[in-house]
């Protein structure tokens, strides 16, 4: 019987298949997620049009279509507008069904004209990866039973479920619904593990939510992004370029007034800030409205755009005073811990 050009074992078999669908998974996270929806990195042609080659081949997704509807799930999360929210739908419905959810979004008009804009738009994405969408799977069909033989049918089919299992139901799914969360957005995302291997790094989706234009997932010192660590391999070669990467903090000795660089510090990094204020104040049982404004004013120095930065500064120069003048010790070590904050060399959102 035929075996296929490349004639592997039934294990070489497995492995060719998870390698085919990492492929993928990493053309996803890269280039569709983090390259073209945020921006986060630019690529060299090479590895974009190889990018989109590959998921021409083995998703028969369009570009803009993607970007579309990711941007719209940013722009409108956990509404009824939101194209896939758990929260909304519910996990039954976004897990099954989460590919039909995209596609019937892909489909808006409305959708691609607001959201989809910067994406190829090309000789070859105008008339073969926009226009013939799906004769690239089909030529993977042809390709895979040439390499395995008939278990390439197999093979083939493995590929064409994994993006809608692992991506759309997966990510869109449980990213919004079970896991840990360092950081309190205002959404429902989740890290679904600490550990960014099987699909690309898009499991620390909270991450992902808390610094959406970041190129890299992973936050937390025991967190490992995959897809961070090709384009640092990528990097290295010069075949792409990181754009912008979540703050990072450094603290310097305390100061006696925060000045410019702590507030752009506590600005930049203020889902950290919220989530130290939050720990805190679970541990302080008494007083609960006073701190309850005292939560609110922290926030304020990040949702009044409208105010100046001299402004802004003088609002935190009174924050801390209060913390300090509560005579609640842990509010005053709070306080001195916010004087120390500083941005980290080289790293801004
Ligand atoms: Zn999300
Ligand atoms: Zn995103």
């Amino acid at each position: 019987m035929f075996t296929g050009f490349l004639q592997l074992s039934p294990w070489g078999i497995v492995l060719a298949t998870l390698a085919l669908t990492h492929i993928t998974i990493a053309a996803v996270t890269i280039f569709l997620h983090r390259h073209q929806a945020h921006r986060a990195l630019e690529l060299h042609p090479i590895v974009s049009h190889f990018f989109r080659f590959w998921l021409w081949l083995t998703t028969g997704m369009v570009t803009r279509e993607w970007v579309a509807v990711h941007r719209k799930h940013h722009a409108k999360c956990e509404t009824a507008e939101d194209p896939h929210s758990p929260q909304i739908l519910g996990i039954k419905k976004v897990f099954w069904e989460g590919s039909e959810l995209y596609r019937a979004e892909s489909k808006v008009g409305e959708t691609l004209e607001k959201y989809g804009t910067g994406t190829p738009d090309d000789w070859i994405e105008r008339n073969l990866y926009s226009r013939f969408s799906w004769q690239g799977v089909g030529l993977m069909l042809l390709i895979d039973a040439f390499l395995f033989g008939p278990i390439g049918i197999t093979v083939w089919a493995v590929q064409m479920a994994w993006i809608p299992v692992t991506a759309a139901g997966v990510i869109n799914g449980f990213g919004h619904y079970r896991g840990y969360r360092n950081f309190p957005c205002d959404d429902a995302s989740t890290n679904i593990v600490p550990w960014g291997i099987l699909i690309g790094g898009e499991e620390l989706h909270n991450n992902h939510h808390a610094y959406g234009t970041s190129a890299r997932l992973s936050n937390k010192w025991y967190e490992f992004d995959i897809g961070w660590l090709y384009i640092r391999c990528m990097q290295v070669v010069g075949l792409a370029r990181v754009t912008r990467i979540a703050p990072k903090v450094k603290l310097v000795p305390p100061k006696e007034k925060c000045d410019f660089k702590t507030l752009e510090a506590i600005i930049a990094l203020r889902l950290e800030v919220l989530t130290r204020f939050d720990r805190l104040s679970k541990k302080m049982h008494a007083k609960a409205e006073e701190i309850e404004v005292l939560r609110q004013n922290l926030a304020a120095l990040w949702q009044r755009s409208t105010a100046s930065k001299e402004q802004l500064l003088g609002q935190l120069q009174t924050w801390c005073r209060q913390a300090e003048e509560s005579g609640i010790p842990r509010l005053r070590d709070f306080a001195r811990h916010l004087s120390r904050y500083t941005l980290r060399q080289g790293a801004k959102g």
